[in-house]
């Protein structure tokens, strides 16, 4: 079994929140290649996802393998995940201690898969890697730590409410080859031997 799907076990059996053990139907871990290159974060599982145990397949999943397949990407290609593994009822906000309880299993998928890139989508994820920040000033603002870069994102979902941000994800999108490349050519560079002058 691949260390991705034990860890699907273990979420799939964890007890930490007691409403959510009791409302949710399936636990939706993630889905994605263990050596995926790009990982997107979302908020938390909806009623779809929920009913699927697969994350992003509602109408905003729609958007997200639009936005996706205009950079050349599928879904195969990338890693897509949530904050909060377990659906809050009625789709409420994720509670701060449900945030808490999960970060581990979030942070145990980063760790495994080791990505190159970590796109946040909406305010849980960018609140994780950008505490303090206000996604209205840093969207499509890269940052680069460890070799990892950072990329903020407007949730899809948002622009299904609100047609004016549609063309503002678009555009952020569009940036993630230029700066996944960007990423490539360094490393290339750091694994070049050495040239050693003779003289
Ligand atoms: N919204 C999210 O943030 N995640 C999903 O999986 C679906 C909708």
């Amino acid at each position: 079994m691949s260390a991705l799907a034990e860890l699907y076990e273990k979420i799939a059996a964890c007890q930490d929140c007691e409403e959510l053990v009791r409302t949710r139907n399936k636990v939706v871990p993630g889905e994605g290649a263990e050596n995926a290159q790009i990982v997107f974060i979302g908020e938390a599982p909806g009623f779809h996802e929920d009913q699927q145990g697969l994350p992003f397949v509602g109408q905003a999943g729609q958007f997200l393998d639009q936005l996706l397949s205009s950079i050349g990407l599928k879904r195969s290609d990338v890693y897509i995940c949530n904050v909060i593994k377990c659906r809050p009822p009625g789709n409420r906000d994720p509670l701060p201690i449900e945030i808490n309880n999960c970060q581990k299993w979030l942070d145990q998928q980063i760790e495994l898969i080791s990505p190159k890139m970590i796109v946040t989508l909406g305010r849980y994820s960018l609140a994780k890697y950008f505490p303090g920040e206000t996604i209205s000033k840093i969207h499509g603002k890269e940052r680069k730590i460890d070799n990892v870069i950072y990329f903020p994102m407007y949730h899809p979902a948002a622009a299904l409410h609100q047609q004016s941000l549609r063309q503002t994800i678009e555009a952020d999108m569009t940036k993630i080859p230029s700066l996944l490349a960007r990423i490539e050519e360094v490393k290339e560079e750091e694994s070049k031997p050495q040239q050693l002058s003779m003289f």
